[in-house]
């Protein structure tokens, strides 16, 4: 793992080894595992695309350990990368904590020498996308993400803070620009010139990337995209929440503590449910238009179901799983909205109650309480959350589709497609994908509501 890329003092990369040995000697984490450090059980996931990502196990429990290193994993070092990603991650995971407890893993501990994260481990858990391409049925996944995303996004906003609050926060977020960089060129750019970074399907696709290297209206919409996600702050987003940035529990119940000690150890939190669902890997951390998240996360969804036919054994066999996942593009949304309202809406009450005691100094300073006093007032303010949410929801459509142009023919693809192993297969699912992708991004009206744009899915699979 010896790197020409220069680092600074002290920093190096773990191995096994090693790890093992820096968590033996921080007694308070060597605790959380317990026991002989040589029993440990030390391993390194190995499908990280960025980072180095281990899980230590012991007697008394587990730990997560997540490292940066000098270059984007993938790419290996001929694409350096910043070491501090490491860093955002942890105060995205120190900053939402408090509210998604439970949403996401526990931040333990952070070296910032050796740009290394330790987390709550998620021992019995699978990430969503292969959950998804395995055939299975998570139906609390989508509404944990989406009260992830409420509770998240909501909380960073001056909606729910003073101004102050929220500028300071921005400024720390403004400086993860190394990851930043890679969205903006990855998702905005490179999937709409030549550039050696982008890989399709191809022969199969060449003529429909031909088509969008030509297609006006559909650059106009990536870059009316592009500068909405840089200008508009008005949230601390995720930056990457996709169904590989969710961790479901296993449906075999493996990695499940035993008795008898063995196997994993138990959660830290609210965890070791079969319902539990975690957003991970929150690294490209920024403010921006919370449609952004949201859209994300749909389209990932969307290309789960457009891929089901590849994993087909017998014909049809995959038609009930993929109508389950188009359906939870509505569950995920309507959860999204009602509780981002009522959130809102909460907070306004209490604004209201600090407004006419003692001012805290915490009231939030968008839609001010003065201005909705009474009936009237409230009822003005419940239109006001209607037309915040409808703007938001527009958004998320623009997102989508981009989202899903950028891993069928940019730098990162999906397991969902890539794992159709005959390119025909995989060429028609991602054709129709495109197909949508195309029309969320130049013509989001058209998508009055959530149900239709699971209606124009289904048409474009049948
Ligand atoms: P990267 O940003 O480098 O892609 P991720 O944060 O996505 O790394 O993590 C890589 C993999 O490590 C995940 O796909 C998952 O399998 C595993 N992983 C990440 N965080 C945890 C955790 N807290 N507990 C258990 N496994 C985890
Ligand atoms: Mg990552």
């Amino acid at each position: 793992m010896s790197s020409t890329l220069s680092t600074p003092p002290g920093y190096a990369p773990f191995d096994l080894d090693s790890l093992r040995r820096w968590l033996a000697g921080k007694p308070e984490l060597a605790a959380r595992l317990g026991g002989d450090p040589e029993g440990w059980r030390v391993d390194e996931v190995g499908d990280g695309n960025l980072n180095l990502v281990f899980l230590a196990r012991g007697p008394a429990g587990g730990l997560c350990i997540k490292q940066s290193l000098p270059y984007v994993r993938v790419a290996g070092e001929s694409w350096p990368l910043p070491l501090e990603r490491a860093w955002f991650e942890q105060r995205h995971l120190a900053d939402t904590g408090p509210v998604v407890a439970g949403l996401a893993p526990r931040l333990i501990a952070y070296d910032p020498v050796l740009y290394a994260v330790v987390m709550e481990l998620l021992p019995h858990h699978k990430i969503m996308r292969l959950a998804l391409a395995d055939g299975e049925r998570h139906d609390h996944a989508s509404i944990k993400v989406a009260e992830y995303a409420a509770r998240a996004t909501f909380a960073t906003s001056v909606l729910a803070r003073p101004f102050e609050a929220v500028a300071d926060l921005q400024a720390v977020y403004a400086r993860n620009q190394a990851l930043t960089r890679i969205s903006v060129d990855l998702i905005f750019t490179h999937p709409y010139i030549e550039h050696e970074r982008n890989r399709w399907t191809s022969p199969q696709l060449d003529d429909l990337v031909a088509d969008l290297r030509g297609d006006i209206p559909l650059k106009r919409a990536a870059a009316r995209l592009g500068h909405a996600f840089l200008t508009r702050h008005e949230a601390l987003l995720h930056g990457d929440l996709h169904s590989g940035s969710v961790m479901v529990a296993r449906r075999d119940g493996s990695g499940v503590a035993r008795r008898d000690g063995s196997g994993a150890a138990p959660l830290d939190g609210p965890g070791a449910t079969p319902d539990d669902a975690r957003v991970i890997d929150p690294e490209f951390a920024l403010y921006g238009p919370i449609g952004f998240d949201l859209g994300a996360y749909v389209a990932n969804l969307l290309m789960a179901y457009f891929s089901q036919p590849g994993h087909e054994q017998r014909l049809g066999d995959r038609a009930d799983h993929a109508e389950w996942i188009l359906s939870q593009v509505g569950v995920f949304w309507r959860h999204f909205a009602a509780r981002f309202d009522a959130l809102w809406s909460e907070r306004s009450a209490t604004a209201t109650g600090q407004a006419a005691g003692q001012a805290s100094g915490q009231a939030p300073d968008a839609y001010p309480a003065a201005l909705f006093a009474g009936a009237a007032g409230r009822a003005a303010l419940a239109d006001e959350r209607r037309v915040f949410l409808d703007g938001v929801y527009t958004d998320l459509v623009g997102y989508a589709g981009i989202e899903i142009i950028r891993r069928t023919i940019g730098f990162a693809h999906n397991l969902d497609f890539e794992r159709i192993a005959d390119p025909e297969r995989r060429a028609a699912c991602e054709r129709r994908t495109l197909r949508l992708a195309r029309r969320l991004m130049v013509d989001p009206q058209a998508f009055a509501d959530i149900t239709s744009i699971e209606q124009a899915a289904r048409e474009l699979a049948s």
